[in-house]
């Protein structure tokens, strides 16, 4: 089998063995011009999904607009509807105009939006990027900071809350390595861009990847180990810890939230 074989049947499998989604649903592509965001939609298209895109331009100036061309270009190529939005119509500044704490204002924004737009949108599902790497890092980003709640929504389908509001998140690339997806996407010949974010130093990520990095050099199943480990123990731990996850509507913009105000209108009102 070649390495594009096999890496279409990993996906394949991780989308039928977790049952991420089905023909008849509509999925929304969380597409940000990355590689595995354009590999993830590429591969969706060819196993025969329903799709339709979503890009935020975040209004980090050059790079924001090259992301957005890439998926433009992808979403063109397989003939895919994509639907933009901009983060300044809903934040009010772009990221790059935030002086404190970017990051964060960023990916909450971010989970925030991609949400109600796939909601609007009449997504069933929203595809997410998210490989191998990624989650191994935020397993041991939750651990090391003693945040067991927070990790509990993860894995191939995310969350634990269930609501009409909530659109479930799938990550189909889960148990795909970051070297894999590169690998797969320059293959294909996808136009993206390996620049990470200008304004996103997420200096404890970065520690933990590099940390990683040097451990996967003895034991190269290091990544799939971790994950694996967890995942073991999730529904355990779900179990445990359900009760101390209520859900309620956000009182000012009517977005499903844990507390009376949701994060994004917290750090919203904290910026502008
Ligand atoms: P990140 O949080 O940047 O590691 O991205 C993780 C996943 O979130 C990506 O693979 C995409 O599916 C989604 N995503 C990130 N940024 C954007 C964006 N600007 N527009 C649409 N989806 C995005
Ligand atoms: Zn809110």
């Amino acid at each position: 089998m070649t390495f594009i074989e096999s890496f279409e049947k990993k996906v394949k499998e991780t989308i039928t063995k977790h049952k991420l989604a089905d023909k008849k649903e509509k999925i929304i592509v969380a597409c940000s011009g990355g590689k595995d965001s354009c590999t993830l939609l590429f591969l969706l298209k060819k196993f025969g999904f329903n799709l339709e895109a979503l890009h935020i331009n975040l209004g980090i100036g050059s790079w924001s607009e090259k992301n957005q061309r890439n998926a433009e270009k992808i979403c063109d190529e397989m003939g895919v509807k994509l639907n933009t939005v901009y983060m300044k119509d809903f934040v009010g500044k772009n990221i790059s105009e935030i002086s404190e704490n970017k990051c964060r204002v960023c990916s909450i924004n971010k989970r925030w939006l991609l949400n109600k737009k796939a909601r609007e949108l009449g997504g069933k599902k929203l595809a997410m990027g998210h490989n191998l790497d990624d989650e191994a890092e935020s397993i041991l980003m939750n651990v090391f900071r003693g945040n067991i709640i927070m990790g509990l929504g993860t894995g191939p389908k995310i969350g634990i809350l269930q609501d009409k509001k909530f659109v479930q998140r799938i990550r189909p690339l889960y148990f795909c390595k970051n070297t894999e997806t590169k690998k797969y996407a320059e293959e294909k010949g996808f136009a993206f861009s390996s620049e990470i974010c200008p304004c996103s130093p997420d200096v404890f990520r970065r520690q933990i990847r590099n940390w990683l990095k040097k451990l996967e050099v003895k034991n190269s199943e290091i990544k799939e180990n971790i994950v694996k480990w967890f995942l073991e123990r999730l529904p355990e731990l779900r179990k445990k810890y359900s009760s101390k996850t209520e859900l309620k509507y956000c009182s000012r913009c009517g977005e499903p939230s844990r507390n009376e105000i949701c994060k994004r209108c917290e750090v919203l009102e904290k910026i502008n």
